[in-house]
């Protein structure tokens, strides 16, 4: 039956969020890929694959319930949710801003309790439901520079396993995946001396591909998954173990 299932993609239009949106879609499930600020990116992923794009940030609450509102009037109730949007403002502490520390936690973190709240009336209902939010090799690990990023996503992780015991027994899964160092313009930001670095531990000697991340996404996903919840599953080519 995970065909016509309603999957919702935040961010789902660039980076590893539009392989997650093309792989589902692939599998048989009908796509809504949220976005906000890159409007033309937005349009030419609709145009060419054919996936609906959704506009609305993904930190505002009111915003977020309309966006649900919107994507259920239209494709139907959302049965999958995949907490993908993300974004990194770096500093080391003593330069960090307020605003730079705020941004990243209701973009990556609050993000995950606006879209749960979202749907989770409706997955209790129906007696079924994915959640699949997308955090980080540096929500486990901490990372230099990254104290908001880190919070964040380490935040994903217990976010995860909490919603994951409450929502066992309404057939609904919650798990995370953490992925490593992934090709996107997300990482193309950071300077070649620090990836060079980065590369040198990862034991597969490659960045991932977004494609990577979305194949742990569909096996998430799916209807025959049902007793994986509460699980982080780490993709990043071996680096977890350094
Ligand atoms: P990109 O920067 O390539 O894409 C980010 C996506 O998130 C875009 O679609 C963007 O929309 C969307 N987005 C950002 N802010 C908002 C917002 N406020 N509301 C709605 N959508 C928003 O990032 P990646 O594909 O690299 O990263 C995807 C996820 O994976 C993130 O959560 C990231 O933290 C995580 N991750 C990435 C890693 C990597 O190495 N790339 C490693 C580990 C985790 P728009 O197009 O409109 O800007």
């Amino acid at each position: 039956m995970t065909k016509g299932r309603v999957a919702l993609v935040t961010g789902g239009t660039r980076g590893i969020g539009a392989a997650i949106s093309l792989a589902l879609r692939d599998a048989g499930y009908r796509v809504a890929a949220n976005y906000y600020g890159n409007d033309a990116a937005a349009e030419r992923f609709t145009e060419e694959n054919k996936i609906p794009a959704f506009k609305f940030d993904v930190a505002e609450y009111a915003a977020v319930q309309e966006g649900v509102k919107q994507i259920t009037a239209e494709l139907g109730p959302i049965e999958v949710l995949v907490n993908n949007a993300g974004i990194t403002r770096d500093g080391t502490m003593h330069r960090m801003t307020p605003e730079q520390w705020e941004e990243v936690i209701h973009t990556n973190l609050s993000s995950c309790f606006n879209l749960a709240r979202g749907v989770i009336d409706s997955m209790r209902d129906r007696g079924f439901g994915r959640i699949v939010n997308i955090g980080s090799i540096n929500g486990q690990a901490g990372q230099y520079g990254q104290v908001n990023y880190a919070a964040a996503k380490s935040g994903i992780h217990g976010f995860t396993k909490a919603l994951a015991q409450e929502a066992a027994a309404k057939g609904i899964t919650v798990n995370a995946i953490a992925p490593g160092y992934v090709d996107t313009d997300m990482v193309r930001a950071v300077p070649y001396h620090v990836l060079e670095k980065i590369i040198a531990k990862i034991p597969m000697g490659r960045l991932g591909r977004a494609e990577d991340i979305a194949r742990g996404v569909l096996f998430l996903v799916a209807d025959d998954a049902d007793y994986i919840t509460g699980a982080t599953l780490s993709i990043n080519g071996g680096q977890h173990m350094y």
